[in-house]
């Protein structure tokens, strides 16, 4: 069976995965002209932790942490954090 799988985001690359763990070898088209090398921190928390340890990545995960502890603006008159 083709499967396609329409954007390389965490959805589809993690969907993409599972599929070729399951003798699948399905095709990602991504719209982007390239994978963003910057943003904003994610919070990873209960079942994608599962899921990362399932797929053998939660150490390499945590290693990556950015030790972001919290949100904030700098263009409010006061930081504001929401931990
Ligand atoms: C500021 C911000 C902070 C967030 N913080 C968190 C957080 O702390 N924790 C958390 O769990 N979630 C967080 N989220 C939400 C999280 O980013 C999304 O839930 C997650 O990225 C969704 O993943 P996705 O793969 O479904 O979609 P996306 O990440 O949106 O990926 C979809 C991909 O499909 C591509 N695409 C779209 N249409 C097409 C097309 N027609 N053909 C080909 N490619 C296409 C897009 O270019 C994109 O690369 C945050 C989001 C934002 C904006």
């Amino acid at each position: 069976m083709d499967v396609l799988i329409s954007g390389a985001g965490i959805a589809g690359l993690t969907t993409a995965y599972w599929l070729r763990r399951h003798g699948f070898a399905p095709t990602i088209v991504e719209r982007a002209p390239s994978f963003v090398t910057g943003g904003y921190k994610i919070d990873v928390r209960g079942t994608a932790l599962d899921v990362l340890r399932r797929m053998g990545a939660h150490d390499a995960v945590v290693a990556s942490s950015t030790q972001m502890q919290g949100p904030f603006s700098s263009t409010a008159r006061a930081t504001s954090s929401t931990g």
